[in-house]
């Protein structure tokens, strides 16, 4: 989508709005999710509010002019739509990616009052509506948990009836993103842990990838036509679409997002 001359649109990413400025936000909290994981919440004046599923892009910038930006989805409950005075706070969720250029500054360099550049909201495909009363299946991989939280926490926030269930595939509890906050969601969203690597103490349940079996037995079943959401690493996201899709769920319902590098 862009409302910018051709010439200019050719140079445009596809998903990014043209009008979406770049706004200078502030630190202002960071909370440690996991050894590996640094939820940052930022004041961003001007900022119009999201939908639950949609990111940012984030840009540092050095002395020397050097830039770099990548691409986080938004942790915060959706803003759009939702009573009272627009929020101009926003939370990301950042997973350190051993030997990366951004996510280890964001994670552990950068400070409450320091300053990043960021724009968005970025994405209407992969989003979801607390209006939209259809049935909802979310399947996180790691970080991939990120905008699906979005979306579990504006269900909760906003009271849906939509039946919703999560399932989580996550290498060990220590790697847990939100790990009590998932326990406390109430009976509005089902929550499945899928441990990858090891599961928490005196658990007697399968230690493994996430299997058809475990879809088959885990999500909302294709006979109720659910909206299905998958987010998390490349090959993570196009095994679940396709054993999804091999259990009958309508490849036409099934959203994807994967977080792969991006940006320069
Ligand atoms: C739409 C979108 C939303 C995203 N949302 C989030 C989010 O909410 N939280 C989050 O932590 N990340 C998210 N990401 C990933 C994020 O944009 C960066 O790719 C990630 O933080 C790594 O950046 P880096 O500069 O640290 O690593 P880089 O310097 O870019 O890469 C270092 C090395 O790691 C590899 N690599 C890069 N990214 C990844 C990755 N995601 N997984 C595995 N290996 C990788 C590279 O190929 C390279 O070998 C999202 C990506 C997309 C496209």
């Amino acid at each position: 989508m862009t409302d910018a001359p051709d010439e200019v649109a050719d140079l445009v990413p596809d998903d990014v709005p043209y009008s979406v400025p770049w706004r200078v936000a502030t630190l202002v909290a960071r909370v440690r999710e996991t050894a590996t994981a640094m939820t940052l919440e930022l004041d961003v004046p001007g900022w119009r509010g999201a939908m639950a599923g949609q990111h940012v892009d984030v840009r540092l910038t050095a002395e020397d002019g050097y830039s770099a930006q990548r691409s986080y989805s938004l942790a915060s409950p959706a803003s759009m739509g939702a009573p009272g005075p627009a929020s101009e706070r926003v939370a990301l969720t950042v997973q350190v990616v051993d030997d990366g250029e951004v996510s280890p500054y964001l994670t552990e360099d950068l400070q409450v009052g320091d300053l990043l550049e960021l724009r968005g909201p970025i994405g209407n495909w992969f989003v979801w509506h607390p209006t939209d009363a259809r049935p909802v299946q979310l399947v996180a991989g790691g970080s991939g948990l990120v905008p699906l939280m979005s979306m579990a926490r504006t269900h909760v926030e906003r009271g849906s009836s939509a039946p919703m269930r999560l399932l989580v595939s996550v290498r060990s509890p220590a790697d847990a993103l939100y790990a009590d906050e998932l326990d406390g969601l109430g009976p509005g969203v089902e929550v499945t842990r899928v441990w990858t690597r090891s599961g928490p103490p005196a658990w007697a349940g399968p230690v493994g990838r996430v299997s058809s079996e475990l879809l088959a037995a885990a999500c909302v079943p294709p006979d109720e036509s659910p909206r299905v959401f998958v987010c998390g690493p490349t090959a993570f996201v196009e095994a679940v679409a396709d054993a999804l899709v091999d259990l009958g769920h309508d490849a036409d319902l099934i959203r994807t997002e994967r977080f792969g590098p991006t940006g320069t």
